[in-house]
């Protein structure tokens, strides 16, 4: 699984890393860094994608199975 954050929609609110602290983080904007990428959940963090997906108002976070550039 993947956790697909869209820079285009991303407001940075910073709901996204205070939920998923060892998946996401912010920048110096308060913005999440992560922003634009598609990185691969380790099996243990899943929950915490999945909370930071819900958490977002913006709903710029995805969790997707496959990586879209595969
Ligand atoms: S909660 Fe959503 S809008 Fe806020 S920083 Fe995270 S991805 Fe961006």
């Amino acid at each position: 699984m993947f956790i697909s954050v869209d820079a285009a929609a991303c407001m940075g609110h910073g709901r996204c890393y205070s939920v998923a602290a060892d998946l996401l983080s912010d920048d110096e904007q308060g913005f999440v860094a992560q922003s634009g990428q598609t990185l691969r959940i380790p099996g243990d963090l899943l929950d915490q994608a999945r909370e930071a997906a819900d958490a977002c108002p913006e709903g710029a976070i995805s969790i997707v199975e496959e990586h879209p550039d595969r």
